[in-house]
This record gives C-alpha cells, sequence and structure tokens, in this order.
C-alpha cells in the first residue's frame, strides 16, 4: 500500500487542516469517527501510535476550526443544520429519510486538488462525513432511520447560502390495489376538458373535466384526505374503453404526491372508498407499494378476456358461431389504428393474438362472444372490422354487425415475463 502516513500528516497540519479533515484523509486505515481519527493522528507519530489512542476514545479531544481551508468551518454548522432539518420534517410523518447537502464549489475543487497531491487511497470525502455526520444527528433526535434505496423523505441542506437552506423532497406514497368498474360511461383517469384544459369553461360547466368522474377519483378521494397531498397520479395495468365494464380485477398503482401523512388505515379506506364508490367501482387488496412495482405494473404483459354482445344486420346461426371460435382462436390479427381514437393516436398497424374465442347465441341476430387477447387488441374492431381496417374479423362470417355491450371479465398477468 502506497500511504505515507507522516508525509500525509505533514502536509494537512501544515496547511491548517481541523481535526475532521486530517481524520478524512486516515478514514480508511482506522475506520470510526473522522473527528476521534483526526484527534488521534494528530497526537502520534505512527499508525501503531494512533491506533493506541484510538482505543480510548474518551481521552481523545476533537478540535474544529472555522479557518480551516479543507471545511471552511463547515463541521462546527452540522448541528444547527441537523436542528433545522429537524424541526422542519417534524411537520411530516415519516419513517425513513436521506440527507443530501450542497457545498460550494470552491470546497469540492481544493479536495480535488489535495487528493492529486497526497492521493485518495483511504480517504473520505467532504460531503460523505458531512451527510453522516447530519444523519446521525437526525436519527438520534428522531427515532427515525436513513434508508439509502426507498426514502420518505430526503433533507437537502444547502450549505452555500447563509443561513443554511434546508429543502425537503417528499417522497410518492405509493399503494397497490385492484379494481372493478361497474358501471360503464366512466374514464379510468381524469379527463380535462378538451377546449379549457382544466381550467374551466362553459362548456364544461366550469368542471375543467370532461367527464364529473373517473375510477382514479374514486379511488383517490378518500387517500388524497387521508394523506393530505398535493396530488396523486394513477397508475393502471392498461386500461379499459369509456364504455366497457371491468367486471374482473385490474391491478394499479396511485402515487399519492407530497403526502403529510403515512401511516394510513388501507382497510378501513378500501371500506370507505367502496362505500362512497358504490355502484360504480370497488377496489380489492389495497396495501404499500412502492415505485419499482409502479414501473413493473406499466410494462408487464397481460392478456385480457372480454365479453361482447354482438348485433348483426343478417340472421346467424350455431354453425357460422362454430366457425368464428374455430377460425380465430390462436389467429393474428392485423390491426390498423381504429378510426374512433385516429384523432388521438397515431396510425399504424398492430398485431396482436386472439387466444381464445367462445360464442353463444342470445336470438336470431344476437349473440355474446367471450374473447381471450394479448393486450392492446381492439376488440370492438375484431368484432364489426372497422371498414376493413382489422383484419380479419367476426364480420367476415357474420356479415355488418355491431357491438352493444362490452365488459372486461379479466386482466391476466404474467408476472416476471
Ligand atoms: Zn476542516
Ligand atoms: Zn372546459
Amino acid at each position: 500500500m502506497n500511504f505515507d502516513y507522516s508525509a500525509t500528516k505533514k502536509w494537512l497540519l501544515d496547511k491548517g487542516a481541523c481535526d475532521r479533515c486530517l481524520g478524512r484523509q486516515f478514514h480508511g486505515l482506522f475506520k470510526g469517527d473522522n473527528g476521534l481519527i483526526g484527534a488521534a493522528v494528530r497526537a502520534s507519530d505512527s499508525i501503531e501510535g494512533a491506533r493506541k489512542k484510538l482505543s480510548k476514545p474518551e481521552k481523545l479531544k476533537v478540535k474544529l476550526s472555522g479557518e480551516c481551508p479543507f471545511c471552511n468551518g463547515l463541521f462546527l454548522k452540522v448541528d444547527t443544520a441537523a436542528d433545522k432539518a429537524i424541526e422542519l420534517i417534524m411537520n411530516f410523518d415519516f419513517n425513513s429519510f436521506l440527507v443530501g447537502v450542497h457545498i460550494q464549489n470552491e470546497l469540492m475543487a481544493i479536495e480535488e486538488q489535495m487528493w492529486s497531491e497526497i492521493g485518495a487511497s483511504q480517504c473520505e470525502p467532504l460531503k460523505k462525513d458531512l451527510k453522516r455526520l447530519i444523519g446521525q444527528r437526525i436519527e438520534k433526535k428522531t427515532g427515525k432511520g436513513v434508508d439509502f434505496k426507498n426514502p420518505d423523505i430526503t433533507v437537502l441542506v444547502d450549505f452555500t447560502h447563509e443561513p443554511i437552506k434546508i429543502n425537503l423532497e417528499l417522497n410518492s406514497l405509493f399503494i397497490y390495489g385492484e379494481y372493478s368498474k361497474l358501471k360503464a360511461g366512466i374514464p379510468q383517469t381524469k379527463w380535462f376538458c378538451r377546449w379549457c384544459r382544466g381550467k374551466g369553461c362553459e362548456k364544461c360547466n366550469f368542471t375543467g373535466k370532461m367527464y364529473d368522474e373517473s375510477v382514479e377519483e374514486l379511488i383517490a378521494g378518500p387517500l388524497l384526505e387521508a394523506t393530505g397531498s398535493e396530488n396523486e397520479k394513477f397508475h393502471g395495468a392498461g386500461r379499459e374503453d369509456i364504455n366497457a365494464r371491468m367486471l374482473g380485477k385490474r391491478p394499479f398503482v396511485i402515487e399519492m404526491i407530497r403526502p403529510i401523512k403515512r401511516s394510513i388505515n388501507l382497510k378501513k379506506l378500501e371500506k370507505e372508498i367502496n362505500k362512497r364508490a358504490k355502484g360504480k367501482v370497488k377496489v380489492y387488496g389495497l396495501r404499500a407499494s412502492d415505485k419499482e412495482e409502479m414501473r413493473l405494473l406499466k410494462t408487464i404483459k397481460y392478456d385480457k378476456t372480454y365479453e361482447l354482445i354482438v348485433k348483426c344486420a343478417n340472421d346467424i346461426d350455431d354453425e357460422k358461431l362454430a366457425k368464428i371460435e374455430k377460425e380465430f382462436t390462436g389467429k393474428e390479427i392485423a390491426q390498423k389504428t381504429p378510426t374512433r381514437v385516429l384523432q388521438r393516436r397515431a396510425d399504424l398497424v398492430r398485431k396482436r393474438e386472439v387466444k381464445s374465442v367462445k360464442c353463444e347465441k342470445l336470438g336470431a341476430k344476437k349473440f355474446k362472444v367471450v374473447v381471450r387477447a394479448e393486450s392492446g387488441l381492439y376488440v370492438k374492431e375484431l368484432t364489426h372490422g372497422d371498414g376493413g381496417r382489422t383484419v380479419p374479423s367476426f364480420s367476415d362470417i357474420v356479415g355488418p354487425c355491431e357491438v352493444t355491450e362490452l365488459n372486461v371479465l379479466k386482466v391476466h398477468i404474467r408476472r416476471g415475463d
């Protein structure tokens, strides 16, 4: 190991390093608190000597300095910064946190310069030590723990401001659940008025919305109240047509943005949501989730099973229905973007597989069909053919027809695909 104890120590002391900045450069050799390491190194001429001194930390006296060129006295401000942060975060309900610090660029440059002269093999960077010290103090005073991966709150300490500025990043609260939509005509998500884009105008009766309610709002209402969140975002595993009911259960993750309260009773809230949304939406199995699951939900592949009621222009018979079942099971369908959504979506051809088809005759010109297909297949168009834009379609066999009712019976999630 290429580390010169005496030369490193001399270089730092000549420049006026405080005990913490001295100790930081020896961190890898001794581990532990950099202030104590610095005090021990200052008082010893060898690694062995310093180690001996560190075994009796109660006898060491750590000296900090506002004149230290390596920290510019920042270590003297750590307690103030931590106390300020504690005062702020106590306004929120949280279980874990993480500290970030912002320091003058000048100090970063001085640190770089130092490493290029004395090496950086054993050192601990200034920012890392600051973060640890502030974190330890917050942990001690609040009893909450540091979480590097999924903290509830990120505390950003800005040392470039005088007085020190604290910014809090309240991380979202994620809740997983599944929903059914029992009534047609409700969109999945909030849909802003297309004329005023949410501001409110005569066309939308000053609601800012195209529809009075949505699955999102029916679910979010009680959750917003309980958490005091600023806003929310709804992430469904796919979506259903406004006019389709969702009779199966569709997974979703709802993201509560900047929540004040995090410890909430999800069982009780589930009941409250179901009470208020009675006859429209029902939720099941609400539980804590995280960002990762939310991302997964948006990328996983799944099949859907639909139930459609179809009205034909001509008479149908069992033979024709049997032909639909036989010809469409396992069939790949080529679909151009449906005419009805062409205004909103790019015109392209997509290929999706029909997994299974089951038909049942309901009248001379009416039948029910249950279709399982890859997500993304437009089943209404699979039925009537959309003027030749979907090939093949059921209308190739039964002639002109229309879908009078559409329900999603099941969303088949295949995790790990
Ligand atoms: Zn210092
Ligand atoms: Zn409007």
